[in-house]
């Protein structure tokens, strides 16, 4: 039951920073008993991880895994546009299409690295059978850890909305699914596997009633509240137009700012408004590749850790964000910030911390994940940079960060392998991408 992993490089990602040039890692029956430099003491099955980097698994604070089905729709439209485009498509969405995309997907995350992903799921056709037992079953085939976001639209067309009526449930409907999906399926424990938050679209998509009661709910039931918020400029106006106020100042009035609480995007914060999620400790998905592809902007990121605020990454969906990997986004998150704020707009390391910690702290989980140090659940990367691309790099966090994803010579979650030289070992790759196939041409 013990594990040993030797002679890698390893970035702890702790409150110090610590890194060793060689060293080791000890798992015990799925918790990390020991890391430091040279050696381990211990005795165990022995893993050579020369040549590797060990890194904290990633943590993906955004995604809808139904959409791994429905990749490259709309490819060159806006928000609005691209949502509008594909609401009849996700309505044709049954639960065996959203197993078969949420399996693809959490395969492909795993592939780059990632260990926990919170997935925002809230289409919700009538008939259609169990979402959520579809997202649980996908998770439980992979093995990684899911906090699964029970979604809800309760804002149709006739009600000022975006979405189809057709496609919205009614306010009575998506309080309910959200209360049933905790009570069947959110586990409180330290190494829990499913956690379930309450996650009302967005604020275009859902009424202010639905807003605030969801808050109510999940603050009774003791579980976090998530939400797309300030994600373009459209919805800044309609939100302007519709409530005097921008989309952050509307969050706070119906009382959804807090440690409890992370928001998807947050691309278009006023300075108070950036203020205001630091000092609560409110938490941010910064899902860089989807805001590229939708041209919607680039987050604050700078901003908003200087300011104190938990800030993760997140893929975001794959129709927009058709490669779909964790592993990019720390690159993605790196060049955009620089962008944005010039050379020091953000450190390697803290694109690391990003993906790891940061997004712990998004989802409330820094107190066992995020960081490898004694008492932490053992949910590791070892990122192989032995190949061509990268032997001999002076800097293997920067290999990681600058250059393309490194291929995984293990991924563990929980102590268990999920990947192994680069190939995911709980489930059959091709089995799984016959699957998808499939279910994305019943969706056409
Ligand atoms: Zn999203």
């Amino acid at each position: 039951m013990t594990l040993v992993l030797e002679g890698a490089a390893i970035a702890t990602v702790d409150a110090r920073g610590t890194e060793y040039r060689s060293g080791h890692v000890v798992v015990d029956d799925g918790t990390i008993t020991a890391v430091g430099e040279g050696p381990a003491t211990a005795v165990g099955e022995r893993v050579d991880a020369s040549g590797c980097l060990v890194t904290p698994g990633l943590v993906n604070t955004h995604h809808h895994l139904y959409q791994w089905a429905t990749r490259g729709y709309a490819a060159d439209a806006t928000l609005f546009e691209w949502l509008v485009h594909l609401y009849p498509v996700w309505n044709r969405l049954d639960a065996g299409i959203t197993h078969a995309a949420a399996t693809a997907g959490i395969a492909h995350l795993a592939l780059s690295g990632c260990t926990t992903v919170a997935d925002h799921h809230y289409v919700f056709p009538r008939d259609t059978g169990d979402q959520i037992d579809a997202l649980v079953a996908a998770v439980q085939r992979i093995g990684i850890r899911a906090h699964l976001v029970r979604g809800s639209m309760d804002r149709g067309e006739s009600d000022g909305g975006l979405p189809p009526d057709n496609l919205v449930e009614s306010t009575e409907a998506a309080l309910a699914g959200t209360e049933a999906a905790i009570d069947a399926h959110h586990d409180p424990s330290p190494d829990a596997r499913i956690r379930v938050a309450a996650g009302p679209c967005s604020p275009f998509t859902v009424s202010e009633q639905l807003m605030r009661e969801a808050a109510e709910l999940a603050r009774r039931k003791g579980v976090r509240l998530h939400t797309h918020l300030a994600e373009t400029l459209d919805e800044q106006e309609q939100c302007i137009a519709e409530n005097g106020c921008t989309p952050a100042e509307y969050a706070d009035a119906l009382g959804w700012l807090g440690d409890d609480v992370w928001f998807a995007h947050t691309v278009h914060l006023e300075r108070s408004a950036i203020r205001r999620l630091g000092a609560t400790r409110t938490g941010s998905a910064h899902c860089p590749t989807s805001n590229g592809r939708l041209g919607t902007g680039i987050a604050p990121v700078r901003d908003l850790l200087d300011a104190g605020a938990p800030v993760g990454l997140g893929v975001d969906g794959a129709a927009s964000n058709e490669s779909g990997g964790l592993g990019e986004e720390l690159h993605q998150a790196l060049l955009q910030a620089r962008q944005r704020g010039g050379p020091t707009g953000l450190t390697v390391r803290e694109a690391l911390f990003m993906g790891t910690m940061g997004g712990a702290r998004c989802l409330g989980r820094d107190g066992e994940l995020g960081s490898i140090e004694p008492g932490k659940l053992a949910d590791l990367a070892v990122w192989d940079l032995s190949g061509l691309r990268y032997a001999g790099i002076e800097d293997p966090v920067a290999a990681l960060v600058l250059g393309t994803t490194p291929p995984l010579k293990l991924l563990l979650s929980g102590g268990r392998t999920v990947v192994s030289d680069g190939e995911l070992r709980t489930a059959d790759e091709a089995a799984i991408a016959c699957e998808l196939g499939a279910a994305s041409r019943r969706l056409r």
